[in-house]
């Protein structure tokens, strides 16, 4: 071998169904020599990893997790198309020793596409546990490739994976794998179109056939105790809803504290900046800018948006990894359906109750495209952790006094976001995303032990940390911007002042004022700032904290508002654009300044034509 030849990096593409254990045997053989990022132009994620065995550098592509290579989601065009190019020299398929049959199906596929292949049959110990035996001896002679198996989790079998696919990729080993398809069927290339069902259904039978003969034991699973409680009919109902409640309550009220913990802290941190900005004897206006505009506007949405987020992301991927969220999904998924959206759309409509951002980042959980879309399109549909106090003031100012009541009429409220959210899905499903493509694989895989560092370090770092940067990048500029137009004089009145006046017509033909729609253009970085942005309208600098209680009341009856005024509010409140961070992370998740603007104008136009209404009532 020349010596250059030994430089090379040798290059593993890693295929497999979903939760087969792809990313633990990922992680397990590269470590923390791995990084992820976006297929090019794709919003799918890809991970590469290396690590060194003999003497050689090997390259491991985890390619999206998929359960055909045949049809047309994003995820199998990839992977079909990554295997077809020949970048790899050999190719790690990962299958699930406890459902062989529907994994060989992928592994058919994959051998009539690539030649270098290794099987890799792992959760062993599980199919153990289970009893059910793979012959590992017979299925490679059947396939004509290399078959190792493993215990990923555990890291047994690594070493013969390694070994495997060194035999492979250094030409040590040969394989002949078997062609489900003769030479002229071959040709379909990985694109959808051309392959018909016949051709795709000699796939499963092959499989089917051959997983037959080398497994031996029980491969139904049987209904274990927990999930004759999870799925069952009422309890399954039941423990959802009550789950479900619990991670609302932890959310919201231990989001509280927190919250104020960090208020506190910024204006500790305000008062320190402000001292030195005069120490330094900085310009009233730059220290206006810095201080009173970005930090401020920065720190308000950091303190309400990072504790809810710090508890949804963890508590949401331990169900997840628990195996909980199939299972919830699964209840709902009849329901859902009807509405075009699928089960999981009620998990991210959950997180959407933390933080809407959160919710459209958690909508990556529904793996097919259309039904994604629909959730990420009516996410802001419910309201976030940022629009709920400004709705429990407005209720409590105008509504009812009694706690109890005032309870009765936010459930109200949030029933009928839930409702609208479903209108919105039916709608969108029959209109704007009719054309996506729908797949949906409902797998119940397993309970499994949760593994917490990894749940607290994904969900910690890739989903909340990376949130909060961009509600700070969006939030910092936009809060200068406020301050320099409410500080800006222009005949007489802050710009502020006039774009209030020229918004006047519009604001009252929908119930509420001028002053009001300024002051959710303005909130526009974060849903938070409304009620502040109001009373900052009305009378001049005032903030809230001192306008609290009976200051803000006797401040919006001088200011003429009535029930309606308020009613007309709560329901924007609701229903309008999504918050800023929101839509950046809307752009990233589609890829698409188009859908973004879908998701604006959805709940835009839902809350005008509420809001209309009522004002002419
Ligand atoms: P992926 O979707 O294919 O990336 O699957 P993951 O790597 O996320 O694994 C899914 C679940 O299976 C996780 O809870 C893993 O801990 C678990 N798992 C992975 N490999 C094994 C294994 O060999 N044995 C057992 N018992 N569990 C495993």
């Amino acid at each position: 071998m020349k010596p250059a030849e030994t430089e090379r990096e040798i290059v593993v593409a890693l295929v497999g169904n979903p939760n087969v254990g792809k990313s633990t045997l990922f992680n397990a053989l590269t470590g923390l020599h791995q990084h992820t990022g976006n297929w090019p132009g794709k919003t799918v994620e890809v991970a590469q990893g290396t690590y060194r065995y003999k003497g050689r550098s090997y390259v491991l592509v985890d390619l999206p997790g998929t359960y055909s290579l045949l049809s047309q989601s994003e995820e199998e065009r990839i992977a079909a198309e990554f295997l077809l190019s020949k970048k790899a020299d050999c190719t790690l398929i990962l299958g699930d020793a406890t459902c062989l049959a529907r994994n060989l199906t992928l592994a058919l596929q994959v051998m009539q596409m690539t030649d270098h292949c290794v099987l890799c049959v792992n959760l062993l110990d599980e199919a153990r546990r289970r009893h059910i035996d793979v012959d590992l001896r017979m299925l490679s002679n059947r396939l004509g490739v290399p078959v190792v198996g493993t215990s990923a989790s555990r890291g047994a079998g690594l070493d013969h994976v390694k070994e495997a696919i060194r035999n492979m990729a250094e030409g040590f080993s040969v394989s002949h794998p078997l062609h489900v398809l003769e030479e002229g069927e071959a040709a379909y290339a990985g694109t959808a179109e051309h392959v018909s069902d016949r051709v795709a259904t000699r796939f499963v039978h092959r499989a089917e056939e051959i997983a037959s003969a080398v497994v031996q034991g029980d491969v139904v699973p049987r209904m274990g105790w927990l999930d004759r409680i999870t799925l069952g009919r009422w309890s399954g109902r039941f423990l959802m809803v009550a789950l479900l409640l619990l991670v609302f309550w932890l959310t919201m009220f231990g989001a509280n504290i927190p919250s104020q913990w960090l208020e506190a802290a910024f204006a500790e941190l305000g008062t320190l900046l402000a001292r030195g900005a005069r120490e330094l004897s900085l310009p009233g206006w730059l220290s206006g800018i810095l201080l009173d505009g970005a930090y401020e506007t920065a720190t308000q949405v950091v303190a309400v948006m990072l504790p809810p987020m710090a508890i949804f992301f963890p508590l949401f991927s331990l169900l997840e990894d628990l195996g909980y969220l199939p299972r919830a999904a699964f209840l709902m998924d009849h329901s859902f359906a009807k509405c075009g959206g699928c089960g999981k759309q009620v998990l991210t409509m959950a997180m959407g109750f933390g933080c809407n951002a959160a919710g459209v980042t958690g909508c990556r959980i529904i793996a097919s495209p259309r039904e994604r879309l629909i959730a990420i399109l009516t996410n802001a549909l419910v309201p976030c952790n940022g629009r709920f106090p400004a709705m429990i003031v407005l209720i409590s100012l105008f509504f009812s006094q009694n706690g109890f009541l005032a309870a009765e009429i936010l459930t109200a409220f949030v029933l009928l976001s839930v409702w609208m959210t479903l209108m919105a899905s039916a709608v969108l499903s029959k209109t704007a995303v009719r054309k996506q493509s729908s797949h949906m694989v409902l797998e119940i895989p397993p309970f499994r032990k949760p593994r917490v560092g990894r749940i607290l370090l994904r969900s910690l770092l890739d989903r909340t940390a990376k949130i909060t940067a961009r509600a700070i990048s969006v939030a910092a500029p936009a809060g200068m911007v406020i301050w320099v137009l409410e500080h800006w004089e222009v005949g007489g009145a802050s710009v502020l002042a006039h774009v209030a006046a020229a918004l006047e017509p519009v604001g009252a033909f929908l119930g509420m004022s001028g002053v009001i729609l300024a002051a959710f253009l303005l909130s526009f970085p974060a849903n938070e700032l409304l009620l502040p942005m109001v009373v900052t309208l009305l009378n001049g600098a005032a903030h809230l904290a001192e306008e609290a209680g009976s200051g803000l009341a006797a401040l919006l009856f001088a200011n003429g508002w009535t029930w309606k005024t308020a009613l007309c509010t709560i329901l924007f409140l609701m229903f309008h654009w999504p918050c800023a961070t929101t839509c950046l992370t809307i752009r990233k998740e589609t890829g698409s300044w188009r859908w973004t603007l879908v998701a604006m104008a959805v709940p835009t136009t839902i809350g005008m034509a509420l809001c209309a209404l009522v004002a002419r009532i």
